[in-house]
């Protein structure tokens, strides 16, 4: 048995039956780490002595009998836009290349209560801007499945991990899709949950109106208890939800989708969506229909807008987040530098990158005046639509089942010098942040090339528990592989 292949409840269950320990995990884990790490390039930070040290604390409570988390003696990788204290968290920027907070991020402190062991930071977009880890100012990360494609993004670091058997599960961040689109590049599972569920207290701001953290996984019932961890109001996240929220999704996972009632929008499925993309999801609709699921056609016409109102809005608020990076209070700063305006001007020129720096420029110029009502307040508008178009669509059905993208993951490459195609890779994927609701992509075939198809299923606000069990009824028929073959 390869124990550091294992998904998380398995490494959970196995410790506290002690099987093995805790320590086994992480040296098991670090032994792989050392040899498949330099293909796939997913960290950027590694915790190995800390790890260990963490693993041999769990491990000696085991041993005294005491009570232990839900996550005891389970590794994750977090991406690096997450605050971990004492750790370096970049970003994936020369911004804060040397940035090392003073404290945790609510999402880390409740794993650390869990028992859960942080394994490392892992690459992305910088400052989660991008859609392929190529936007990285330190690394590309290469998917595990074709080494010579990327991974996704802006989390691809934290897919690639878990695809490559370098963690079982890890956190990312969504703002447009960047859990899900990694998720289905590399063939794992990939969740947001909804629009404020999960505290952002410590999550390095992109689109406050839109950001979300979840989980990625080997399965869907990993995604459900790392969800059940991560989850919950917290009085340091103004935008927390306060209202009472479901707190156990694993004890209906498995109820099946007899009797659910499933839109498939048409809208998805047009010329600009793979061939084998399509079959592969219609397959997996002929499988929830044999499953007992009513599954119909519907249309969700505004959503073709979405995109232009993602990119307005989250580069709108990206400019108002990223002006405090300005080399006085933090971040980097250059050595030489005239006067105040001097060095603010050179901080931002020299640490940003191309992307960073034409998302700052196209979110300013959409709320300068003169502009603002044309570009700014009409995103606002559709925003508004798409939000209402979903809240129809799901006062008839359950859950909304679509691609996750447009294609399987692309050539190293072939799209970073045409952002256009590249924000077009998250043509399935933003409408659910626009709409503030949740969504997972799943496995669900392997193209003739041998690479990973996702699966999207969107639910209505707080619908975690519904997505979850379609996905899992789904994952159970399908038996799709979540580990890539890195060669
Ligand atoms: N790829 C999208 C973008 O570039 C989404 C990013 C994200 O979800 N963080 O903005």
């Amino acid at each position: 048995m390869q124990i550091e292949l294992l998904q998380a409840n398995e490494i959970r269950e196995s410790i506290i039956a002690r099987r093995f320990t805790a320590v086994d995990v992480v040296t098991a884990l670090f032994d792989r780490i050392k040899e498949v790490e330099p293909k796939v390039q997913a960290y950027i930070t590694l915790c190995e002595e800390k790890a260990l040290e963490r693993a041999k604390e769990i491990d000696k409570k085991i041993a005294a009998g005491e009570p232990v988390g839900r996550l005891a003696g389970v590794p994750i990788a977090i991406k690096d836009n997450i605050c971990t204290d004492g750790t370096l968290t970049t970003c994936a920027s020369k911004m804060l290349g040397d940035f090392v907070p003073p404290y945790d991020a609510t999402v880390i402190k409740k794993l650390l209560k869990e028992d859960a062991i942080i394994i490392g930071k892992t690459n992305m977009d910088e400052f989660a801007m991008g859609s392929s880890t190529e936007n990285s100012s330190f690394k590309t990360t290469k998917n595990p499945w074709d080494l010579t494609r990327v991974p996704g993004g802006s989390s691809g670091g934290s897919a690639a991990v878990v695809a490559a058997g370098l963690s079982p599960i890890s956190l990312g961040s969504d703002t447009g899709g960047s859990i899900r689109q990694p998720a289905a590049f590399c063939g794992v599972v990939g969740f947001k949950p909804t629009y404020g569920i999960v505290s952002r207290f410590g999550l390095i701001a992109f689109g406050s109106s839109l950001d979300q953290i979840g989980p990625f996984s080997k399965s869907v019932t990993d995604a459900a208890l790392t969800l059940e961890v991560i989850q919950g109001e917290d009085s340091l996240d103004s935008t927390s939800y306060k209202g009472e929220i479901k707190s156990d999704y694993l004890s209906t996972l498995a109820d099946g989708v007899k009797g659910m009632k499933i839109g498939v929008p048409k809208e998805f499925f047009q010329s600009s969506l793979d061939e084998e993309i399509s079959d592969s999801i219609k397959q997996s609709i002929q499988v929830l229909k044999d499953l007992g699921a009513e599954v119909s056609e519907i249309s969700l016409p505004i959503t073709e807008e979405g995109l232009s109102a993602y990119y307005i809005i989250s580069s709108a608020e990206a400019s108002s987040n990223l002006a405090r990076f300005d080399g006085v209070r933090y971040g980097y700063r250059p050595e030489e530098f005239s006067n105040i305006d001097d060095l603010m001007v050179k901080s931002r020129t020299e640490a940003f990158g191309k992307e960073v720096k034409r998302r700052i420029m196209l979110g300013t110029y959409a709320l300068s005046s003169g502009y603002y009502d044309a570009y700014y307040n009409r995103a606002h508008k559709l925003k508004k639509k798409i939000k209402e178009e979903f809240k129809k669509a799901f006062d008839e059905y359950d859950v909304i089942l679509s691609p996750t993208t447009p294609t399987v993951a692309f050539k190293c490459g072939e799209k970073s010098e045409d952002p256009l195609s590249m924000y077009l890779a998250d043509i399935y994927t933003v409408n659910a942040n626009l709409a503030g609701i949740p969504a997972i992509s799943i496995p669900c075939a392997l193209s003739k090339e041998g690479l990973p198809i996702g699966l999207q299923i969107l639910g209505p606000h707080f619908g975690e528990e519904k997505i979850l069990k379609a996905a899992y009824a789904l994952e159970q028929e399908l038996k799709v592989s979540t580990l890539a073959p890195v060669q």
